[in-house]
């Protein structure tokens, strides 16, 4: 069944231009890792990333430095025409900075605040409370994020101390869950105390292991309507990023759970950040849950294959794909289902062809040297020579314009 027909049902929350729930599609979004406070960097990265797809973005704004550089970064997106909403990442000193930076309140779209980090003992309750007036004053919604690594220790201890005195205590890890669910409802109930409207608030519970971060998140969408943001913090580097975050994220999505996902990725050193926001739109459309690319479905090669050569024409393709999509998003409405195959050889390479929308079969080992390309199920024509790579680039352009550019064709 299609998970969209599963779908929790969340209240709603606005976040600038962006809508959270509801019936509202699942948002993707990202993080910069720049100083906020050097703005060009930010300005460049948040550019980046919104034009990879992401449909939010934080900043940390952890100092004076960084407060006072959001409103100048807002208003750099604001020329280069991207309208994307600003989250900010507020921990210990968020309620000075938001008081003593309202330029930066202003420019925000949400603050993210994590009860856990928002201060000291008995300054916690004080403080927080603090952040939501801030939030109310400045008309802002606010994602409460409760980590493991900065779980309330007052929710903590009182959560082991219960466990102490049970005839059979539960293994630690079950405590944590528990007390990281009941830390973040405790705390909207807080805010919802204080004046923040629930219809102003998203929920996240981060952890770094997928059977927590499954059994966390189910017990959270049972017990409230909030809006939530997925995601496994400190997911890795690489391949091991990538499958950790959707191993987790895919078990929930299929369950109806999330409405907002980030993948925590660490780049490699020099390594492109929008790759974070490329992962969460595969984990979407992977699951049909969203399109935001056209699919490219390429054989994985095998000894039938003399050459690497549809691994690159796949390649190619992919990146043509993805290079034309800022354009033809506007341009051609709905080209993010299309749906291309390049395969390796004629034993599945017709088959697959026919099933996409436009397709090509290579030759493989001891073929002849030709390569029939399928257009909607029916072979259209046969390429051969040096130039089919560019020859069928071209098809593919011919064939988006003509079944998208409707009046434009
Ligand atoms: S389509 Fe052909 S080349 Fe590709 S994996 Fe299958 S048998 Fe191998």
């Amino acid at each position: 069944m299609n998970p969209m027909a599963l779908r929790r049902v969340a209240r709603q929350v606005h976040i600038g231009t962006v809508r959270l729930g509801g019936d509202a599609p699942i948002v993707v979004q990202s993080m910069t890792n720049t100083d906020t406070a050097d703005v060009e960097a930010t300005t460049a990265q948040v550019l980046a990333l919104a034009q990879a797809g992401s449909e939010l973005v934080r900043v940390t704004v952890n100092s004076a430095e960084a407060a006072r550089g959001v409103a100048p970064l807002r208003a750099a997106l604001d020329r280069a025409g991207c309208a994307i909403p600003l989250v900010g990442d507020f921990h210990f000193n968020g309620h000075k900075l938001l008081a003593e930076f309202p330029d930066c309140a202003r420019a925000l779209a949400k603050f993210r605040i994590n009860p856990g980090n928002v201060g000291p003992g008995s300054r916690r309750d004080e403080q927080f409370a603090r952040l939501i007036q801030l939030a109310l004053e400045y008309d802002k919604p606010v994602r409460i994020g409760v980590n493991w690594g900065s779980l309330d220790p007052q929710v903590m201890a009182r959560f082991m101390d219960d466990n102490g005195r049970l005839p059979q205590p539960e293994p630690v890890t079950q405590v944590m869950r528990r007390a990281l669910v009941a830390s973040a409802l405790e705390s909207a109930a807080q805010a919802e105390a204080w004046g923040l409207s629930g219809d102003r608030i998203v929920l996240s519970c981060k952890v770094s292991g997928v059977q927590d971060l499954i059994a966390v998140y189910r017990d959270l969408a049972q017990r409230c309507d909030y809006p939530l943001h997925l995601g496994l913090t400190e997911a890795g580097m690489g391949t091991q990023g990538v499958v950790a975050s959707t191993a987790a994220l895919a078990v929930l999505l299929q369950e109806g759970i999330g409405d907002t996902i980030r993948v925590s990725l660490t780049p490699e050193p020099g390594g492109d950040r929008a790759e974070e926001v490329r992962v969460a739109q595969q984990i979407l459309q992977s699951q049909g849950l969203r399109a935001f690319t056209p699919q490219v479905t390429a054989c994985p090669g095998c000894g039938r294959t003399t050459s690497t050569y549809f691994q690159s024409l796949a390649q190619r393709i992919e990146v043509y794909l993805r290079q034309q999509m800022p354009v033809w998003r506007q341009r051609y409405p709905g080209v993010e289902g299309l749906h291309v195959a390049v395969m390796g050889c004629v034993v599945n390479g017709p088959g697959e062809s026919k099933l996409a929308d436009i397709g090509i079969s290579l030759p493989g080992s001891g073929e002849r040297p030709v390569a029939p390309v399928y257009v909607d199920g029916a072979k259209t024509v046969t390429l051969k020579g040096e130039h089919i790579a560019e020859e069928f680039q071209a098809l593919v352009a011919q064939y988006v314009q003509r079944r998208y550019g409707g009046e434009q064709s």
